[in-house]
């Protein structure tokens, strides 16, 4: 058995990220300013958006994107059940309802058919978000969108690299929200990303993401002497600083090389993994990329009594860190309390909860450690 425990989703941070968070804590400016920029120059040019924000993390990221669309009380937002907590609290925040759609078994996306059935008179934006690094189906969702006139949010937490048809994710809908947070694709310890090719959100986002203080407040204290700056808004306190940025820089120039080597364990994973009671994540349609940021399973509970929660109990006994991605929003207390959810809403949801579990899938991870994963695995079952 492996001998010390693999942590689940642990990044491969190199010497240039270190090298550079020195350089900033050295350099006397560690708050929101060049490098921070320069960020956000290459992660636009990477994604191919013309607008892109830097904040504190995808949930503000998230938050900022509904408040420049106009959500607010009275509105409704659809988000898929099978997501992180944030995609929907956010809708709470900016004082809306979130209406909570079912997805697809296989893909794990919102299923568009759901989305259709979900929307009321009230129904002002939807959000997506592209499993695990699959892409939801943006044409159809777009297609509805336009007939009710809807916006379109993407919670691209999961999905830097992701392609729909050959384009980025996160810059097909309306606005485009991204995660660096620690176990995240691309890492910042905490951070997040917004892009959109809309000015107007993109300006009104980056003095909201600053206590709402006229543009470029952050160069007050540059050598251009003092500058003053006007409160437009009551804003908030989501910019990322230059510290968060130097990760971020290093992180984004290596994101191919990570890619394929979350690529390589994945074919690795795919081939040791046939034959046991997993259904197995499916693959992407031709065109299209996978990012491959989780490698969920589901236990195939008709083949076998040994139940998810036991599968994971039993990873953790042998020294391998998992995780859940997800258990259904609607079924949280919170929601329950709030919206009402009970068990039979949203049938799919609730089928991949009880059943999916993941397994470590970081570019960090020696070809023992998968070898040791996929050993832990087989000896479970
Ligand atoms: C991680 C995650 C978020 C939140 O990201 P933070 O940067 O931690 O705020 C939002 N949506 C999804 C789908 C996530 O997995």
């Amino acid at each position: 058995m492996r001998k010390d425990f693999l942590v689940f989703g642990s990044p491969l941070i190199g010497h240039e990220e270190i090298d550079e968070v020195v350089a900033t804590l050295k350099s006397g400016w560690i708050g929101t300013g060049p490098k921070t920029h320069h960020f956000e120059e290459e992660f636009k040019k990477y994604v191919g958006a013309q607008y892109a924000v830097a904040v504190n993390s995808c949930t503000a990221a998230l938050h900022l994107s509904l408040i420049a669309l106009g959500v607010g009380p009275g509105d409704e937002v659809i988000v898929p059940s099978i997501t992180f907590a944030s995609s929907a609290n956010v809708v709470v925040h900016a004082g809306a309802r979130p209406v909570f759609a079912d997805c697809d078994r296989m893909t794990q996306n919102v299923d568009p058919e759901d989305i259709r059935r979900k929307i009321t008179k009230r129904t002002k934006a939807i959000i997506v978000v592209h499993m695990a690094g699959r892409p939801c189906q943006m044409d159809e969702i777009l297609s509805i969108a336009k007939e009710h006139d809807l916006k379109v949010v993407e919670d691209a937490a999961h999905a830097v690299e992701t392609e729909y048809k050959t384009r980025k994710v996160g810059t097909i809908g309306d606005l485009g929200c991204y995660s660096f947070y620690t176990t995240k694709n691309l890492v910042t310890a905490e951070g997040g990303m917004v892009v959109t090719n809309d000015k107007a959100y993109a300006d009104r986002i980056r003095v909201l993401s600053l206590h709402g203080m006229s543009a470029d407040a952050w160069k007050r204290y540059g050598s251009e002497g003092y500058k003053h700056y006007d409160v437009v808004e009551a804003g908030y306190k989501y910019n990322m600083t230059d510290i968060q940025a130097s990760l971020g820089l290093h992180q984004l120039a290596r994101i191919k090389k990570n890619w394929l080597r979350r690529a390589e364990i994945w074919k690795m994973y795919d081939k040791a993994l046939q034959g046991l009671p997993l259904i197995l994540p499916a693959s992407v349609e031709k065109g299209d990329r996978h990012a491959h940021h989780l490698y969920t399973i589901l236990i195939d509970t008709d083949k076998t009594k040994i139940t998810r929660d036991e599968f994971l109990n039993g990873m953790t006994k042998r020294n391998i860190g998992t995780g859940v991605h997800f258990r259904p929003l609607h079924l949280q207390p919170y929601y329950r309390k709030t919206l009402g959810g009970k068990v039979g809403d949203l049938p799919n949801a609730e089928w991949i909860g009880e059943r999916t579990a993941s397994i470590p899938l970081s570019a960090k991870l020696t070809d023992d450690d998968v070898r040791d994963v996929i050993e832990a695995i087989k000896d479970v079952f």
